[in-house]
């Protein structure tokens, strides 16, 4: 197989105030790597698009150390190895891992372990699959909901960015459990999808304006939109919420914490709706509601359940196997020159399922 002798990549040119736009990025054609002594060069196939590269983008101190200026921007994704040294990889193996934005990831030894870089089974889940369900976003479903969230059957699960990669998931998980699941998602079409074709019992679109005669805040169109969620989840979630899985953060999480039954438990996975404030984050106000509910609301990051990928893994490819499970991408084409126009979609709710970015075939 002849290679191309230039390798393009997306690499971060300055750090954003807000929605990231075209500024940040610089596209570089760089020199085709080699294949390094004893490592493997791999072949990009697709990249998985995530609301946490937008946290990698500032600077200072997370769970993770920024993406530096000029650096090829951090991503996970699959490729195939096109090039190997390394004992355990053969050339036309598919392999998931951190290969960032670029079209060719040349794999040092010593990187191999470091970057998480696993053989994939295509014969489990398509490469697109690979990124969702069993993918990093299925394992944040899997290990927040049952690790953190502990669901039992016939409870109440909500589950917030419903129709995304991780809310998808959570519901359809939590549903398999026994449990009886209300989504909230921005727009009708998303709402249907995860009631009629995921099965979750509800959705409440909190796009939607507020049915008539509900109680009205401070801020006219503000105040509609989460008496909307708040009336929805009265009529969804009569008894309570026995379980948020919280993706979005800011109002929506504020609005649940009115409803929580006695023993609820929060999974904090994200707070997408704060991640663009150039103001700063906004905290929840009725916090107060976890100690009257005798509530718990506990943040995780799912790279801790890494030695377990495997157990859930083998569970959910069950479920897809099963027909009992769903996995709906959002696959943009383009290549890496792409990816300015198709991050923001994360934040703008542009996707429907999870977004991915198809680098080459
Ligand atoms: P996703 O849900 O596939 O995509 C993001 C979605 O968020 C959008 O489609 C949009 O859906 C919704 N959204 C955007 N802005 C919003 C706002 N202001 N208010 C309410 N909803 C908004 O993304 P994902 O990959 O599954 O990630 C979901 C969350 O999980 C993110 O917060 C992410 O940071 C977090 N996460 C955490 C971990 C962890 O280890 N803790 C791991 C992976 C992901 P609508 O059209 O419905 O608004």
């Amino acid at each position: 197989m002849s290679l191309p002798t230039v390798n393009r990549q997306v690499r971060l040119a300055q750090r954003p105030r807000g929605l990231p736009g075209p500024e940040c990025w610089r596209l570089v054609d760089d020199a085709m790597p080699s294949c390094p002594a004893g490592g493997l060069l791999v072949q990009v196939m697709a990249l998985s698009l995530d609301p946490a590269m937008r946290g990698w983008m500032n600077e200072g101190k997370s769970y993770i150390p920024p993406v530096a200026i000029d650096e090829v921007m951090r991503a996970g994704g699959i490729g195939r190895v096109v090039a190997s040294q390394h004992a355990d990889f053969a050339v036309g193996d598919v392999v998931t891992g951190g290969p960032g934005v670029q079209e060719y990831w040349a794999v040092a030894p010593d990187q191999v372990k470091r970057s998480g870089l696993a053989k994939i089974d295509l014969r489990l889940a398509t490469p697109a699959q690979w990124l969702n369900v069993l993918g990093m976003p299925g394992m944040t479903a899997y290990f927040g909901l049952l690790e953190v969230g502990r669901p039992q059957a016939g409870e109440t699960v909500v589950v917030s960015g419903a129709a995304g990669a991780v809310g998808q998931t959570v519901g359809q998980l939590a549903k398999i459990k026994g449990c009886r699941v209300v989504g909230i998602a921005g727009g009708p079409d998303k709402c249907r999808w995860v009631v009629d074709e995921l099965g979750f019992d509800a959705c409440i679109d909190y796009k939607a304006p507020a049915p008539q005669g509900a109680a009205s805040g401070s801020s006219p169109e503000g105040a509609r939109r989460w008496d909307a969620v708040r009336e929805g989840l009265k009529q969804h979630a009569p008894d309570g919420v026995d379980v948020y899985f919280d993706n979005v953060g800011g109002e929506i999480l504020d609005t649940v914490l009115t409803r929580l039954r006695r023993g609820a438990r929060i999974a904090i996975c994200g707070a997408i709706s704060q991640y663009n404030a150039s103001e700063g984050m906004t905290g929840p106000r009725h916090y107060m509601s976890l100690l009257v509910n005798r509530a718990r609301m506990e943040g995780f990051v799912v790279f801790d359940y890494a030695a377990r990928y495997g157990e859930a893994i083998r569970e959910m490819a069950g479920y897809l196997r099963a027909g009992r499970m769903k996995s709906r991408e959002d696959v943009v084409k383009g290549g890496v020159a792409a990816f300015p126009d198709a991050l923001p979609m994360l934040f703008t709710g542009a996707n429907f399922g999870k977004l991915v970015l198809h680098v080459s075939d």
